[in-house]
């Protein structure tokens, strides 16, 4: 089966993730396209290809005779975005001579508002029907795995070490990593191919934590609550003021961090406000996190003891600080696509990745393109050539001289 025909495949998967579900995968559909895999993976040759409980699917490729090298990791994920539909996904190939792209009779791709598309002149595309996403987020990463893996083995010619394969559930969910088995992937580094168009390598990401404040009121009836009511709801809405306006979401880009409210609810008796903190700079990070401290302290000192509850917690940390010590790791793809007439691009990622949670568990494992685009939404879609090249890049990655 050749790339695009074995990335149609996988999108006709319906493995979509969801944010609340308790078991883990959040939903048994990923268990379908798990098993597709290793059955597909067997019939090219790895033999050792299992899938487990939790839905990850696990494959190695011997190293070639001869070869002593490190043992690299490949990882996609299987899961799809919850944000969108990516049920009865309905893909479409075009050739793309620039312009609007019409995905159906009432919605437009405009190449005003997606900039990007002037990457992606010339080359044929895959995109949907504008009704659903498309899933290259991650399926493309994944066809791209196992046709690299597919050329090595038709190609013994091209020396390799021995690589471990991983096929994951649960990365849009941020939990990509929970149940992984590092005894059954077993590399010494790894690359994540996860990310969008062509040249792009992430190894940076935020320090995350995640906040809880609840606050507890006194409510007492109105008509006699002079002097002795406390307003949660009141109280709640000057602990969210007293954060600053600009360093949200809305209005951070790049480096720069933020606090970000994600839910508030009550009433007078009590509230609750979720908040999440996020910098790339570890000592900023920190600080983030003392100043929520002291508006915790400031509302506790103004309103009683106990008026705020706070639980904050770290979510995950900015893989740069262990990537640090094997920027080998990192130069090592810089070094593939330079080779391969590939100009690099390094980008900081404005969230978290399943390659730093692999990092903080002690697998070195920064972010490849994988020539998609517009992730999450109807606008998705996949260049194929942008495809072939990172099968190349993927190659040239693993092969020793
Ligand atoms: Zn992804």
């Amino acid at each position: 089966m050749n790339l695009v025909d074995r990335f149609l495949k996988y999108v006709s998967f319906e493995t979509t993730s969801y944010e609340d579900a308790e078991c883990f995968p959040s939903s048994p559909k990923v268990f379908d396209l798990a098993d597709h895999l290793v059955e597909e993976i067997k019939g090219i040759g790895l033999e050792d290809a299992m899938r487990d409980e939790y839905g990850y699917v696990y494959a190695h490729l011997p190293a070639s005779p001869g070869v002593d090298a490190e043992t690299i990791g490949l990882m996609a994920h299987m899961d799809t975005s919850s944000a969108v539909s990516g049920a009865n996904i309905k893909p479409r190939i075009l050739k793309y001579e620039g312009g609007d792209i019409q995905l159906n009779p009432s919605v437009v791709m405009k190449e005003a508002d997606f900039p990007n598309l002037q990457y992606f002149v010339g080359d044929e595309l895959i995109v949907t029907d504008g009704t659903t996403l498309l899933g290259a987020d991650d399926k493309a990463g994944i066809a791209e795995i196992v046709t690299a893996v597919e050329y090595l083995l038709a190609h013994p010619e091209v020396k390799h070490g021995r690589l471990a394969l991983c096929f994951n559930p649960e990365e849009e969910t941020g939990r990509g990593t929970e149940h992984i088995d590092l005894k059954k992937f077993d590399p010494v580094f790894a690359y994540t191919l996860d990310g969008d168009r062509l040249g792009g390598i992430e190894y940076e990401c935020f320090n995350g934590a995640g906040v809880k404040f609840k606050v507890n009121g006194i409510n007492i009836h109105p008509g006699s609550a002079k002097n002795k009511m406390k307003n949660a709801v009141l109280m709640g809405t000057e602990l969210i003021g007293m954060f600053p306006p600009a360093e949200t979401p809305a209005h951070t880009e790049g480096y720069e961090g933020f606090y970000h409210i994600m839910g508030f609810e009550g009433d007078e008796s009590s509230a609750k406000i979720g908040m999440i903190v996020r910098d790339h700079d570890r000592a900023k990070f920190e600080e983030r996190k003392a100043f929520v401290r002291r508006v915790v302290d400031y509302m506790n000192a103004k309103y009683g003891e106990g008026t705020v509850e706070l639980d904050m917690s770290d979510t995950y940390y900015n893989m740069r600080d262990i990537l640090e010590s094997r920027m080998d790791v990192v130069d090592r793809a810089l070094d593939a696509m330079k080779s391969l007439g590939i100009e690099p691009f390094v980008t900081p990622i404005r969230g978290g990745t399943d390659g730093a949670g692999l990092t903080y568990m002690g697998v070195p494992t920064p972010n490849l393109s994988t020539g998609g685009q517009n992730y999450h939404g109807i606008m998705e879609f996949v260049s194929i050539d942008q495809m072939k090249k990172m099968v190349d890049v993927i190659v040239k990655l693993v092969s020793v001289e």
